[in-house]
Order: structure tokens, then C-alpha cells, then sequence
């Protein structure tokens, strides 16, 4: 039997897989098993930030493989200390937790907000203010922090302590936190899976000010816009707020496995011994591959991603089809016009492009390193795809 009716035998069925199997890549290119060559524009949704088995990315994880592949939180091992300390040159945290996944890393962000109120405030200051159509995790309590009431279903009890908020509505913030018991405010700047939507700088603006006035602690979920993603290391910066506390997770590792939460000031030594861990957590080889994501996305990278984001999203909005054109350096969503977004990834993946969608809007996440050629051949299939 083939890989496909062996995955429909023996993997829970929780992902509508689609007709692709993926054998191995280069760069934005992925080869199929049946030999088949496909442009990558979603780099395993946001992952793969260098594109695949980038050889500076391979020596770096091969290497510490075979090195030394793990060793417990309870000793001293480099390469998590090498990165944490890459994060804190280049960003505004003080400390970082490391976790596994971007769930992980907002369960440990979380804890933190709680943690830090409890400390100063005592018990019942604990509930965090997210917005509707953001997108957590998959978590209990990550998907208690979701605003979208699909995820709120089957799992009860869900963890208590959200309350949720339009995005851009300052009023409605303002009235959140005068409720009361509020310890932080959760957003992401540029919502992903609800659809590739900003947030006004305004209302961005608005939540830092009340959180400072407040002492809550504002939370960044920059699982997806992180990293590079949107043109700066964190998207934050595009925003010219100082969050205090940033989760990471997808495209950190380059393909492997990592979380992280930024500690800023306030909460740098707020989780102390034994209060939070994780067994995995600042593996080895996961940090040695981030290490090298880091040390590549410099200043020029960055520019070049802005760069190519620009290009991309002139040459979309001239195609047939096309309304409109959101989101930040190499993080963008496409509404498109008499035609379905689920429809059009999948006629592009029949002409050879794997793209994403984030409900009604195509959705792009190319590697951060993808060649203009290899832009230009992905936006020729989805120009095939929309003329028809
Ligand atoms: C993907 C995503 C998550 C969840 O990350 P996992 O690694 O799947 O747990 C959380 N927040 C945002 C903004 C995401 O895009």
C-alpha cells in the first residue's frame, strides 16, 4: 500500500490532507515521490524560514546531533544558551523560557501574565483580554484564549479567564479592563489563521498605553509573524511597541520543533524553579537549527524580505481575479473575486504551487530565502489558476 492509504489507516484523521506527497526539497522547491517538482509558498505554513535542507541549516543540526542530541533542563548544555542569548541582543526580552510549539509557548506566556499578577496582586486578577478571530492553539487553555466559538466546543470545561474584544475596537478594550480582574492583554499584530488581517496601529497603540497605565502585561502572539516573517525580526518593531512578554514557535527552528516566550522586564524571573518546565524544551539540536535561523536573518535578509513581499503582492494585485492584497513582507493573504480560496490552493497545487489559505483569503508564507526565479514560477501557476 501506498503512503496515502497507509496514513488513512493509521493516522487519526484530523488533517484533510491534500494530494501531495512530499518525498524531498531545496531550497522553495519540493519534490513530490512521483518525481513531481512544486514551488513552496507556504514553507510547511511558516516553518521553514530558510526553505528546505538549506546546507548551512543541515551542517548546523547534523552537527549537534551528532554531538550531543539532548541532555535534561536540569544541566547546563550551550546551544539553548547561544540562542536565548541571540533573542535577547536583538530583541527587548531580558530572559527566555524555551518550549515546543507555539501552543507551548502562549500556555507558558500565559502563565507568566498569571504568575506575575499573582505575585504583585495576589489571587483573582487573571483574566486576559484576546480578541475575536485570533488563533492561540490547540491546547485547552490556548484554545479557551482563541475568539472563535468553532474551537469552543467538545472540550468542555475550557480554562476560565478570557474575555474577548473586537479587534481595532479601543472602546471596547477600554471597557474590558475597566471590568476589572484583567492581568493582560493577548493579541496578534497581524491575525493568521483568522485571515491574514492587521491590526490598526491605533488600536495597537491604545492596548501598550492601557496596559502600561494598568501595569498588565501586554502579550504578543508572534507565533506566526515572527522571525523574520513580516520584514523586521519581530513584527512588533513595524509597530513601534515594546511588549512585555512575545511568543515564538514556527518559523524559529527552520524545521524543527521550537517554541519560545520573550521575557521583557517585568516578567524576566517571574517563573522560577519548579513553577514552569518542559522536558524537551531547549533540546539541542532544535536550538542549534534556530541559532542558524538567526544568524542568517541579518539586516540584508530582512530588507530582502520586505523587498520580495513588495514584488509579490504588485504582481498578484494584477492578476485576474484578485481584490485584494494583506499583510507585511512574506506574510500576505490574496481576496479573490468568483472564486473559492480552497478551490484556487487546490488548482494550484495541480499546477505544480503549494499555497496556503487562512479562511476566505489565499494565503502565503514562501521561505524567507526564496529566489526571485523560483517567485516568479509560483506566481506563473497561480496566473494559470486565476484565468481560468
Ligand atoms: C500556529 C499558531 C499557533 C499554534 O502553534 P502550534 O505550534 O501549532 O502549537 C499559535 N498562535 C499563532 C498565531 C499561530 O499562527
Amino acid at each position: 500500500m501506498g503512503v496515502a492509504q497507509r496514513d488513512q489507516q493509521y493516522i487519526a484523521p484530523t488533517y484533510a490532507r491534500s494530494p501531495l506527497e512530499a518525498a524531498c526539497g531545496a531550497g522553495a522547491v519540493c519534490t513530490g515521490a512521483d518525481g513531481r517538482r512544486y514551488i513552496d509558498f507556504s514553507s510547511g505554513i511558516g516553518v521553514n524560514s530558510l526553505g528546505f535542507c538549506d546546507p548551512g541549516w543541515v551542517a548546523a543540526v547534523s552537527g549537534q546531533a551528532a554531538k550531543l542530541q539532548h541532555l535534561s533542563n536540569l544541566y547546563y548544555t550551550g546551544p539553548m544558551v547561544d540562542l536565548a542569548e541571540l533573542l535577547c541582543k536583538r530583541t527587548f526580552a531580558k530572559k527566555v523560557f524555551f518550549a515546543n510549539s507555539g501552543a507551548e509557548a502562549n500556555e507558558g506566556m500565559i502563565k507568566a501574565a498569571r504568575k506575575y499578577s499573582f505575585d504583585r496582586y495576589g489571587k483573582g486578577r487573571h483574566t486576559i483580554i484576546s480578541l475575536v478571530n485570533s488563533f492561540h492553539g490547540r491546547t485547552v487553555t490556548t484554545l479557551s484564549a482563541t475568539g472563535q466559538d468553532v474551537f469552543h466546543q467538545y472540550f468542555d470545561p475550557f480554562t476560565e479567564g478570557f474575555r474577548f474584544i473586537p479587534a481595532g475596537d479601543t472602546g471596547a478594550l477600554r471597557a474590558a479592563v475597566e471590568g476589572g480582574g484583567v492581568c493582560g492583554v493577548l493579541l496578534e499584530l497581524i491575525q493568521g489563521e483568522g485571515g491574514v488581517v492587521p491590526l490598526d496601529k491605533a488600536f495597537v497603540d491604545a492596548a501598550a498605553a492601557l496596559c502600561r497605565e494598568n501595569d498588565l502585561l501586554l502579550m504578543v502572539d508572534e507565533v506566526q509573524t515572527g522571525v523574520g516573517r513580516t520584514g523586521r525580526l519581530l513584527c512588533c518593531e513595524h509597530y513601534g511597541v515594546t511588549p512585555d512578554l512575545v511568543s515564538l514557535a514556527k518559523g524559529l527552528g527552520g524545521g524543527l520543533p521550537i517554541g519560545a516566550v520573550l521575557l521583557g522586564e517585568k516578567c524576566a524571573d517571574t517563573l522560577g524553579p519548579g513553577v514552569h518546565g518542559s522536558t524537551f524544551g531547549g533540546n539541542p539540536v532544535a536550538c542549534a537549527g534556530a541559532c542558524e535561523v538567526l544568524r542568517r536573518l541579518d539586516g540584508a535578509l530582512l530588507c530582502e524580505v520586505e523587498e520580495k513581499g513588495a514584488y509579490i503582492t504588485e504582481r498578484v494585485l494584477a492578476m485576474p481575479r484578485v481584490k485584494r492584497v494583506d499583510g507585511k513582507g512574506l506574510m500576505l493573504g490574496v481576496t479573490l473575486g468568483g472564486m473559492d480560496s480552497k478551490t484556487a490552493a487546490a488548482a494550484c497545487l495541480e499546477h505544480g504551487l503549494i499555497i496556503l489559505t487562512a479562511k476566505e483569503k489565499l494565503r502565503m508564507l514562501p521561505p524567507l530565502t526564496i529566489t526571485y526565479a523560483e517567485i516568479d514560477e509560483g506566481l506563473q501557476s497561480l496566473r494559470e489558476v486565476l484565468s481560468q
